[in-house]
């Protein structure tokens, strides 16, 4: 028994709930959880059959599962996009990207401040394999256009960055990298599709760590790459097939949940940061708070342009910042969650120098300017007075020192 699949035209809340589910004949309500690893044939013929074509029917849950079908088809459907491939993390999920369109001899042009463990990718493992990154300022389309060279293959972003909040232009990154002949990579795991759709601004690939706000309650590790070419949906593809960088059934049947409730959850992530944004701004021992929201934000308009809201991270600078402080700040706190993951419904607080940017060299920190006095605040689902009083908590305790 399948399903009827809402229309694309539908609003994205529909559309989180309703499309990627086929019912099988118990007629099940919800989405049922495949634990299995392989399936079943009517015939030795049929085995055959479907071992060379996959695309007919399920065969091993490396590479067909219905469960993570239905999360790849309702990710996609809410990017607007044709094709997801879920992985067992966003990491494996950028891995498998360019293990799947990249190969020796290539380049690649990405910014200097994404997430510390994309650096590390680029820098630590491909650049073993001789694909060389150049890293440039994600806020300067002219940097991007002077790095691209004849093998560059990829344009590689993420906006809004983390933990800075810096805002890449996607149309103009797009228009430069369709000039090059290369693909333009938006890691979209800070607004989700529900804030930002990149394929619609000029991206031909989206990457997303399931494991933040698509969960949203910090249960599982996942990832996927969504697209609308078949021959980069084709080629990543074959990566997972052979290579094994699948997500599990039951996570994927976690993260199909999370998306039922993605757009409700993010209105109030994004209203929480907001207001705590706007609270940070107007108090002492504080320096710059960093939030695309603020209208003092140097890319507001931009982000407002390409965004349908600002998001639930906030990070800041401490005033006069350092190591101590910052410390002394986040142990201040009662119940925050002093945690490297973000996009919870509990709010978590990050010293990024030392923890997800902390196998970086101080030269790379430096270029991607994660200081000792920089904090990190997922707003989480808990009243926002609540978690206003916690930083204020902090706030007294970095102002003594
Ligand atoms: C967390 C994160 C990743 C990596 O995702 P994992 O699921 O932890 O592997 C990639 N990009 C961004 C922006 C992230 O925040």
């Amino acid at each position: 028994m399948t399903q009827a699949q809402p229309p694309v035209h539908f609003g994205s809340e529909t559309l989180a709930i309703r499309c990627g589910q086929n019912r099988g004949p118990e007629g099940e309500h919800n989405d049922p959880i495949f634990t299995t690893s392989s399936f079943v044939f009517a015939s030795a013929a049929e085995a055959a059959r479907r071992f060379t074509s996959a695309n007919d029917g399920n065969v091993y849950s490396r590479f067909t599962n219905p469960t993570v079908h239905s999360f790849e088809q309702r990710l996609a459907t809410l990017e607007g996009a044709r094709y997801g491939i879920a992985t067992a993390s966003g990491m494996s999920a950028i891995l498998s990207l360019c293990l799947g369109v990249l190969k020796a001899g290539d380049h690649v042009v990405a910014a200097d401040n994404l997430f510390g463990s994309s650096i590390s990718l680029f820098t630590g493992i491909l650049s073993r394999f001789g694909i060389e990154t150049d890293f440039v300022s994600t806020t300067e389309p002219s940097a991007w256009r002077q790095a691209i060279r004849d093998e560059t293959r990829m344009l590689f972003a993420e906006s809004p960055t983390n933990p800075l909040a810096e805002i890449t232009d996607i149309r103009a990154l797009g228009a430069l990298a369709r000039e090059a002949g290369a693909i333009l990579v938006v890691d979209n795991c800070f607004c989700t599709p529900v804030l930002q759709q990149p394929l619609s601004l000029g991206a031909q690939v989206v990457i997303h760590s399931a494991t933040k706000y698509l969960d949203g309650q910090g249960r599982c590790v996942g990832g996927a790459v969504v697209t609308d070419s078949q021959e980069i949906h084709d080629a990543v593809f074959s990566v997972l097939r052979t290579g094994g960088t699948c997500m599990s059934p039951f996570n994927a049947w976690v993260f199909l949940k999370g998306l039922e409730t993605l757009s409700l959850r993010l209105r109030a992530h994004c209203e929480s940061a907001r207001q705590l944004a706007r609270w940070l701004e107007t108090q002492e021992g504080i320096g710059r708070v960093y939030y695309p929201g603020l209208d003092s934000h140097p890319q507001h308009r931009l982000a407002a342009s390409q965004q349908r809201d600002f998001g639930g991270i906030v990070s800041f600078d401490l005033a006069a910042p350092s190591r101590e402080k910052a410390f002394a700040f986040i142990d201040a706190c009662q119940w925050l969650s002093i945690t490297g993951n973000f996009g919870d419904a509990k709010t978590t607080i990050t010293h990024p120098a030392t923890t997800t940017h902390g196998r970086l060299s101080q030269e790379q920190r430096d270029q991607a300017g994660i200081g000792e006095g920089l904090i990190r605040v997922s707003a989480g689902l808990e009243n926002v007075a609540d978690i206003q009083a916690e930083l204020q908590l902090g706030l007294t305790a970095a102002r003594a020192l």
